[in-house]
């Protein structure tokens, strides 16, 4: 095998750009070791971590007790596919459920698989139980949502970068504004709508937060019509927005829920959907799986991942130390003509630069933040997203947001 410690920086940017394909547009840093909040580069230059793998590692870069499960599982048994049970899939299933307070579990891999199989579900239940004719399901999804990239997905985006150039695309969806409860109203009157799906927190998009009470009347008007409510929280689920899943802010439990990234503690691709037996049992043997979905390797992981969680306390740390972050980031804004706002829900922040969408000052600023230490990627041309991981301490964030201050006072456009 090739030893990649003898390379640069330089030359391995060199070879992912040489020998990969050119599907993603990475910040010039090159990572070689994470601890906690801490990342290092090739070189050995240390960083704050404020993006955690788009919120896959809220618990903190290789948490030692995440690792020995997966050290101690790998010894034993990595992978039986679904042809057979294994020992600890029965257990994990257990665990999750009466963790989210759910009847069942399937598990998949990527956030993306997870949501598509959501949507699967939805439609097998739209058919059996509340017997919309064949083939006439629909699910509403919002504008300016992000589920990933698969072909199910994009076919529910707006974003030309993600869909242009991949048509045709699926079929029965329907897009509305988001944060919008009188477009629901209006689109739950077709009597074919088996789902509304939504983040609650739309990550990508640059951090939107929904006006309070949003996602209550929202699921009380698919309840109303017999329309299931799913939540996407892939990002802002596990402890991001300051509650276990950010549905709990506003004290709904969706008919569905999807989980993934930081389920996983960041170690290896662990998703899921959680949902009641009414719902789950519509899917049968041979509908749907994966391979990899449920193998005792990441079922052991994310079991650590989640008792981490609830051990470290990590959901109402991301609430006390966002009011601190927010409430700094506040003050900057005010102070600098560079930045119009700062918005966001525990530790799931951005600020918003003072240009438009597809300037490159978001990026700039990012450079700038690398070379003051700190990692962070632009949403858009003029949004940044802030998501450091959730074992922050508050001197740490302190810390951070000098970094952030100094950057952006000494930047010039
Ligand atoms: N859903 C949401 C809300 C996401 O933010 C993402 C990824 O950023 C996904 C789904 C897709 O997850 P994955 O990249 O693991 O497929």
């Amino acid at each position: 095998m090739i030893d990649q410690s003898v390379f640069s920086s330089k030359e391995l940017m060199g070879m992912e750009d040489k020998y990969g394909a050119h599907n993603y547009h990475p910040l010039e840093v090159v990572l070689a070791k994470g601890e906690g909040v801490y990342v290092w580069d090739v070189e050995g230059k240390k960083y704050y971590d404020f993006l955690s793998a788009y919120s896959a590692v809220n618990q903190g870069h290789c948490h030692p007790k995440i690792i020995n499960a997966l050290k101690e599982q790998a010894d034993v048994l990595t992978l039986t596919s679904r042809a057979f049970y294994n020992s600890v899939l029965g257990v994990y299933e257990k665990f999750v459920t009466e963790f989210f307070g759910y009847d069942k579990l399937l598990p998949m891999n990527t956030g993306v698989e997870a949501v598509e199989t959501a949507v699967k579900l939805c439609r097998k239940w739209a058919y059996e139980v509340k017997k919309v004719p064949t083939n006439q399901a629909k699910i509403i999804f919002v504008e300016g949502n992000f589920h990933g990239r698969t072909l199910g997905a994009i076919s529910a985006s707006m974003d030309p970068s993600s869909r242009k150039g991949f048509g045709p695309y699926v079929p029965g969806y329907e897009i509305i504004p988001y944060n919008d409860l009188s477009a629901l109203e209006n689109a739950l009157k077709d009597p074919n709508v088996a789902g509304f799906l939504v983040e609650p927190i739309q990550g990508e998009a640059g951090v939107y937060v929904p006006d309070e009470g949003y996602l209550k009347s929202a699921a009380e008007l698919c309840k109303q019509n017999n329309v299931l409510f799913i939540a996407d929280e892939v990002q802002t689920g596990i402890a991001r927005t300051g509650q276990l899943v950010c549905c709990d802010h506003e004290e709904i439990q969706p008919d569905i829920l999807i989980l993934g990234k930081a389920l996983s503690g960041g170690v290896l691709p662990v998703s899921c959907v959680l949902a009641n037996d009414e719902i789950m049992m519509c899917i049968r043997p041979g509908e749907h799986g994966s391979t990899f979905g449920g193998n005792p390797l990441a079922c052991k992981v994310a079991m650590a991942a989640l008792e981490v969680v609830k051990e470290e306390n990590l959901s109402e740390n991301a609430e006390k130390l966002g009011i601190v972050f927010r409430a700094r980031m506040q003050k900057l804004v005010e102070k600098s003509d560079l930045l119009t706002l700062v918005r966001g829900k525990g530790l799931l922040n951005a600020i918003v630069i003072n240009d438009t969408p597809d300037s490159d000052t978001a990026w700039n600023i990012c450079l700038a933040l690398r070379d003051n230490g700190l990692l962070a990627k632009p949403t858009h041309g003029n949004i940044i997203r802030f998501a450091p991981p959730l074992v922050m301490t508050e001197e740490q964030l302190n810390e951070c947001c000098e970094i952030i201050e100094k950057t952006i006072i000494q930047f010039k456009k």
